[in-house]
């Protein structure tokens, strides 16, 4: 049976949030019900079996998702309890006195979003080859002019396709590669062995071409399996960068444990795929999407936490976005105090001054 319960999504363009959380829930409880019965599996086991005598043999069988007024409350405990945000990890000061740290991250998708399922288009795949031809070396050189760090989230593929991006990416030595899948996966969408598997892929490329394990990890569309966390701490992650509880670093919890894994949140409003994307349905003007960044650092400088933002080259980098991206870096070194980070260094301050 094909897997994917769901249309790939359009090319270039992330699960959406309320598509996330439809594929999530859906596959988590098929998931749970393959491992470990709960409540709102045997619920739905009896469902099925009331109709059984209704299905004619040979029919496939497709369970549907039993709606949340009918879960008995231990089910709705027990799915939300699977991640959930710990102790807040942000510390008084970041290094150097710093009120506020600024992390900005970019997903180096490229060509996997179009190759993941199966169904490329030459058009697609050309769009995707302009993140690494035009946009990231012209980000790379923003970057370069103001002398600020910067994480990069990479699949693997996407650094088999275009290899020489590890290079113009580590050349300064200021910046970060971290994981982001194997070929942009939906996690939510796999059995644990080959979510591990291309896990395990990803990471084995990634030391390969960097000379160091990675530390970092962002699931391709922060599209998260009830194994996803389990595999990070068995794996060795320092942090994750793909949840959305808060905005200062947190540590995540795993069924109500802590996992000593460092959360360093994210948000669709701080992320220029939902935003920019020229061919999504909530494409909006960079111009406004800058004074909603803008403000949120603001307020972020204020409260003294942290700004994440998560970019995409072949959306950012195009030439009326990148105006975008040098003003909002302008306005933010128009400020003082403020710690220009990867995600590996905040992840490691925020956990040392913690004790984690
Ligand atoms: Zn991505």
């Amino acid at each position: 049976m094909n897997r994917r319960t769901t249309p790939p999504q359009s090319p270039g363009h992330p699960v959406s949030p309320s598509g996330a959380r439809r594929r999530g829930a859906r596959a988590t409880r098929g998931a749970r019900t393959s491992e470990r019965p709960r409540p709102a599996a045997l619920l739905l086991a009896g469902i099925l079996a009331a109709l059984a005598p209704a299905c004619q043999p040979g029919d496939t069988q497709q369970a549907e998702p039993i709606p949340g007024w009918e879960w008995p409350m231990d089910s709705v405990m027990d799915v939300v309890d699977d991640v959930r945000a710990g102790r807040d990890l942000n510390p008084e000061v970041w290094p150097g006195g710093g009120r506020v740290a600024v992390l900005l991250s970019f997903d180096v998708d490229n060509e996997t979003i179009p190759l993941r399922f199966g169904e490329p288009t030459i058009s697609d795949l050309s769009r995707g080859e302009y993140g690494a031809r035009v946009a990231l070396p012209r980000i790379l050189r923003l970057l370069d002019e103001h002398a600020i760090p910067a994480s990069f989230f990479v699949p693997a593929v996407s650094l088999m396709i275009a290899p020489e991006m590890a290079d113009a990416i580590q050349a300064s030595g200021r910046h970060e590669i971290a994981v982001h899948g194997f070929i942009h996966e939906l996690n939510s969408e796999l059995d644990r062995a080959t979510e591990r598997e291309l896990l395990v892929r990803a990471i084995d490329h990634l030391t390969e071409v960097m000379g160091e394990r990675p530390v970092g990890y962002r699931a391709p569309s922060w599209n998260f399996s009830p194994h996803t966390l389990e595999l990070l701490q068995e794996l060795g992650f320092l942090y994750d960068s793909s949840m959305m509880a808060d905005e200062r670093p947190y540590e995540l919890l795993a069924d109500g444990e802590p996992t000593g894994i460092v959360e360093l949140p994210v948000e669709w409003i701080l992320d220029d795929a939902p935003l920019l994307n020229p061919r999504g349905d909530r494409y909006s003007s960079p111009r406004d999407v800058l004074q909603v960044w803008k403000d949120e650092f603001d307020v972020a400088y204020r409260e003294g936490t942290m700004f994440i933002l998560t970019m995409h080259p072949h959306y950012i980098g195009h030439r009326s976005r990148i105006v975008v991206l040098r003003e909002l870096i302008d306005h933010i070194r128009s400020h003082d105090d403020v710690w220009w980070a990867t995600h590996r260094a905040a992840a490691e301050y925020a956990a040392e001054q913690a004790g984690l």
